[in-house]
């Protein structure tokens, strides 16, 4: 989709980027094909696009052989999309708040994220796509440092940790906002996930959410509740010192850890 067509799609539908939504449509062939061609999606996948907009991947993803889902929260994109699209599943609803979508029976996650809600997205889908093979994400370059970053460092929270333990991270590319109507301020990227088979399940998440809690407290703090002489010999055995918080783990102690005190 080219920016001509984007910005005639929106005048024939009357529709004005709503940036409350994190509107910014791609525009940009190379990047959409680029996005398509990460996914490695196989006939007969089923597919999940979150915020298709006005229809950049869509379009092509509609094409393919494949189950089709799409979750959008503005209705006027809703309606736009149901006629553009009428032989796919456009989900009218907000993404976060959605169930009973059959996530267990998702091969591949494709999305330019709204950025406002970023982590929440990233999160609800490690929990439920769980048999996921492949997840491709437009983030903001800026918020890589949140995804990538190492132990012991200012952005390392469950975010990183569960991204670690979930797939092997590549970053496709870099998108400047002149692929976008309307351009953002920022330069995106677009990452990929090759997912594990033994990727965290929903109980280590919340297990490792729960480590973080209070970022200031240290682990014992924060896991209140748990067996505190087997936490205690753990964090002896593996760290000598005993106050330690949750940034000084590696992704791999949290399952550790977790296992240890199930
Ligand atoms: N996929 C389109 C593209 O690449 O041009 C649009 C991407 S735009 C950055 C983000 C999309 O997510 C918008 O269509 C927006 O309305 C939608 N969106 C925002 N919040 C959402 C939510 N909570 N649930 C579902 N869709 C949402």
């Amino acid at each position: 989709m080219t920016r001509d067509q984007v910005l005639q799609i929106m005048k024939e539908n009357n529709i004005l980027p709503e940036a409350g939504f994190g509107q910014n449509f791609l525009c940009d062939e190379e990047i959409i094909n680029g996005i398509i061609d990460a996914a490695g999606i196989k006939p007969g996948d089923t597919v999940l696009e979150i915020g298709p907009g006005i229809g950049a991947l869509t379009q092509i993803l509609s094409s393919l052989d494949i189950n089709l889902i799409c979750v959008e929260i503005d209705k006027r994109l809703v309606s736009y999309l149901r006629k553009a699209y009428p032989d796919t599943r456009i989900i009218d609803s907000d993404f976060l708040k959605l169930r009973d979508y059959g996530a267990e029976k998702i091969d591949v996650v494709i999305s330019n994220l709204p950025y406002y809600i970023m982590t929440d997205i990233m999160m609800k889908v490690f929990e439920e796509a769980v048999n996921a093979r492949k997840i491709v994400y437009m983030v903001e370059e800026a918020a890589l440092d949140r995804i990538l970053c190492e132990s012991s460092t200012k952005s390392y929270g469950p975010l990183a940790v569960v991204s670690e333990l979930y797939g092997n991270i590549r970053v496709v590319t870099k998108v400047p906002g002149t692929c976008f109507v309307p351009q953002p301020r920022t330069t995106s990227a677009v990452i990929s996930f090759d997912c594990h088979d033994n990727r965290p399940d929903k109980d280590l998440i919340v297990f490792i959410k729960k480590c973080f809690a209070q970022r200031r407290k240290t682990l014992s703090n924060n896991l209140k509740g748990c067996d505190k002489d087997k936490l205690s010999k753990w964090v002896k055995d593996n760290f000598i010192v005993e106050n330690i918080r949750a940034e000084a783990l590696e992704p791999t102690d949290f399952r550790d850890l977790y296992n240890t005190l199930k």
